[in-house]
């Protein structure tokens, strides 16, 4: 079954008395348990299309559906019930609450749902032990590498059990080998069952994805296996 699919979607921004067509009527799905770069020059719409996909943002025209969910039309209080619920978020600089230590981050998506403190402790804790942090539940970011940062992040965008990871350049701050270390977790996550999106313009980082979606001056120009 399909958990992203766009049809036609046109984004358009403002730009002063005229507007810049980011994404120009791009058609794509993206089925359960995929793993999917999303790939193309710089200005090319990946960030663009990364925000729709998201929920961040809604198209200028065409439909987006999540987890068949029509959400085109939908306000921002209805795109950030819906982010919540279904999408995990990972970002290139691991925004981490640096005053927060590790189990405390990873409990904030939790917190928003509304579950209960032990619950929600339960949880992160199990989330930190399987991406290999069960050592570091008490330290906070600052105290740890890139990789572990890193780490702790997916923890969290995976601690609501979301239908979708979306990760903007996940590798991008970390070195390399730290970076395939993060790769593979992506890989074994997507394993049991979790569709993953990278938004990249590495190839290493779009080696581990099942295929790649590569953007042009707003079109899709590849997306087949
Ligand atoms: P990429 O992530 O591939 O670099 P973007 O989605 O950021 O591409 O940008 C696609 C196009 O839309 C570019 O021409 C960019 O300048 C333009 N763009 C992106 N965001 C905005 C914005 N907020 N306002 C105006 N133009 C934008
Ligand atoms: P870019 O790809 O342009 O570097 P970022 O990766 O920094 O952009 O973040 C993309 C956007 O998503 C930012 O505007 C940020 O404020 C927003 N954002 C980040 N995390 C979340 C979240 N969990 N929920 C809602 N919005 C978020």
């Amino acid at each position: 079954s399909c958990v992203v699919s766009g049809r036609g979607v046109v984004k358009d921004y403002p730009m002063g008395g005229i507007s810049v067509r980011a994404l120009d009527g791009v058609d794509f799905d993206i089925h359960a348990g995929e793993f999917v770069s999303i790939m193309g020059p710089s200005g090319s719409g990946k960030s663009t299309l990364m925000h729709i996909i998201g929920c961040l943002d809604v198209p200028t025209s065409g439909l987006i559906e999540i987890d068949g969910i029509d959400v085109s039309g939908y306000s921002e209080t209805e795109l950030a019930k819906i982010r919540n619920k279904k999408i995990g978020f990972v970002f290139q600089q691991f925004f981490l609450l640096p005053r927060l230590n590790l189990i405390e981050n990873v409990e904030v998506p939790l917190l928003y749902a509304g579950i209960d403190y032990q619950k929600r402790r339960q949880k992160a804790v199990e989330m930190l032990n399987a991406v290999g942090l069960g050592d570091r539940l008490y330290h906070k970011p600052g105290e740890l590498s890139g990789g572990q940062r890193q780490r702790a992040a997916i923890a969290r965008a995976l601690v609501n059990d979301p239908e979708i990871i979306l990760a903007d350049e996940p590798t991008g701050a970390l070195d390399s080998v730290t970076g395939e270390k993060i790769l593979e977790l992506f890989k074994g996550i997507n394993k049991k069952g979790k569709t993953i999106i990278v938004v990249t313009h590495d190839n290493e980082v779009a080696s581990y994805a099942d295929r790649t979606i590569r953007l042009r001056d707003g079109k899709i120009v590849e997306s087949a296996l």
